[in-house]
């Protein structure tokens, strides 16, 4: 028998699979694949993260199902690492690890009244409409009238975009079904989008805004005569920008020509504008933003600057989108500052050790890079992480280790009573929630509570 490198893969989201992918797909070489999830379903963001009525994107799984469909590849959701498995359990039973455990937390605006009821994450909001486990049982006051979405990136569309669609065009998504419960009782008016910088610097894509002038019960305009370029911004439209930012600008125009409000909801694109606090006696009242001026730095990055123009709104909900931020893992270096795992070409540098790098781990996506691009990015991300993760191998001639014993980990999972679930087991309930939602015409209902994910396996195992 020809000897085979075991790898684990932490995290089952497109990083974790782009990156198994990547190792399959090496002729010369053999790789039996192990990956973690701490959900007992796999897919990470394109099931909890990718917007309900983006079903084409999410058919990206079934990419990941021919991966998984290898025979050197196992699943083992349900699995913590940190809690159930350990860097030590890792480092003994694998030949070597990529994290790929992506950046699962939020960044705040540290505003005074940003902890105040009604103030959320845009991060938590998307889990909870997408059914996450962790969020299902979040509160969020639809009854209101007057919505903020902070940031315009393409997470803020998504928001702003799921608020202002009816409940029936949701009902044919697979939107989580206590999400869409609440939105039949929505009574959401107005939606606002705040840049604190101007059309042209927007972090959103053409596609994705595109998708405001034709929403069927919300119209949708551009505040206060913000896309009326400087100079220097005619410039840039013209010459250096990007085919992107053209038609996003393009498309900015089109939605500004709109003057016959008749629909129920009203979306706000505004830009130029910074919240800096949130009002409310006991829950969120009002916002208060500042005006901001463009400024150019030395470096020729383009900067909001804050005038002595403020202005205030009534405000009963607010979502911050201004990016997502990693996590830390136990025992693995951490950089606070940017959210992500030091690495070099994917690389883990181990900072405590004078910048070593750790040989046999690695990284991918983005705890490798930050949140930054779209679903394929990851696979060029993964690309770039096995071919370091090769030439390290040969460099440091390392050898794979001699026990091939496939079971050992399973045990090692059975002693501690962690009750994982298989790729095949997923396939049940995925087979499951497809069922249960085809006779509502919808892609599927999702299972929303570990234990019932849990308890719906065993009993499809036992038929
Ligand atoms: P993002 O694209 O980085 O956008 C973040 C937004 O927040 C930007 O508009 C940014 O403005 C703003 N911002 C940051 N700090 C701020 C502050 N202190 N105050 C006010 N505004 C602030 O992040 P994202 O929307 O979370 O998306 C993450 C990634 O996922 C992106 O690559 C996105 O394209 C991708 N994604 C793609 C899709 C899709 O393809 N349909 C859907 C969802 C997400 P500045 O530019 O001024 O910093």
């Amino acid at each position: 028998m020809s000897a085979f490198w075991k790898i684990a893969v932490i995290g089952s989201g497109p990083a974790g699979f782009y990156a198994t992918g990547e190792l399959f797909r090496q002729q010369s070489w053999s790789f039996k694949v192990d990956m973690f999830d701490r959900l007992p379903t796999p897919y990470g963001l394109v099931r909890g993260g990718v917007a309900p009525d983006h079903q084409k994107i999410k058919s990206v799984a079934k990419i990941y199902n021919r991966i998984a469909e290898n025979k050197d590849f196992r699943f083992f959701g349900n699995v913590e690492f940190g809690k159930d498995i350990f860097r030590s359990d890792i480092l003994e039973f694998y030949d070597l690890v990529i994290y790929a455990v992506g950046s699962p937390s939020d960044r705040s605006l540290k505003i005074p009244g940003e902890e105040l009821p009604g103030s959320h994450s845009a991060t938590e909001f998307v889990a909870w409409y997408n059914g996450h486990p962790d969020f299902s049982e979040h509160k969020f006051n639809l009854s209101a009238k007057n919505v903020f979405v902070i940031g315009m990136g393409n997470v803020a569309l998504d928001v702003a975009r799921i608020l202002a669609k009816t409940p029936d065009e949701l009902s044919k998504t697979d939107i989580a079904d206590y999400a869409l419960e609440k939105f039949y009782e929505s009574k959401i008016e107005n939606i606002w989008l705040v840049g604190r910088r101007g059309p042209l610097q927007a972090a959103f894509t053409p596609v994705e805004v595109r998708e405001f002038l034709e929403l069927k019960n919300a119209d949708v305009m551009v505040e206060g005569g913000t896309l009326q370029l400087d100079v220097e911004s005619q410039r840039f439209i013209e010459t250096t920008a990007s085919k992107d930012t053209k038609k996003n600008y393009e498309i900015l125009k089109e939605i500004s020509k709109n003057n016959k409000y008749k629909k129920k909801k009203r979306v706000h694109f505004l830009f130029l504008s910074s919240p800096i606090e949130i009002l409310g006696s006991k829950c969120v009242e009002k916002i208060r933003m500042v005006r901001n001026v463009l400024v150019k730095r030395d470096d020729g990055t383009i900067y909001p600057k804050a005038t002595g123009d403020f202005m205030e709104e009534n405000a009963d909900l607010i979502f911050r989108s201004i990016g997502y931020h990693g996590n830390p893992l136990p025992e693995i270096p951490f950089d606070q500052n940017s959210g992500t795992i030091p690495n070099e070409c994917g690389q883990i540098i181990d900072k405590r050790k004078d910048k070593l790098l750790r040989t046999r781990e690695y990284v991918t996506g983005w705890i490798k890079r930050g949140p930054t691009g779209v679903i394929g990015t990851n696979k060029q991300d993964a690309v770039e992480t096995v071919n370091r993760m090769l030439k390290t191998i040969i460099q440091e001639k390392l050898k794979p280790m001699e026990q091939n014993d496939n079971s050992v980990f399973e045990s090692l999972l059975k002693e501690r009573n962690v009750d994982f679930v298989s790729f095949e087991d997923w396939k049940l309930l995925d087979e499951y929630e497809i069922n249960n939602g085809n006779s509502q015409d919808r892609p599927r209902i999702k299972v929303t509570s570990i234990e019932r994910i849990l308890e719906i396996i065993q009993e499809k195992k036992r038929k």
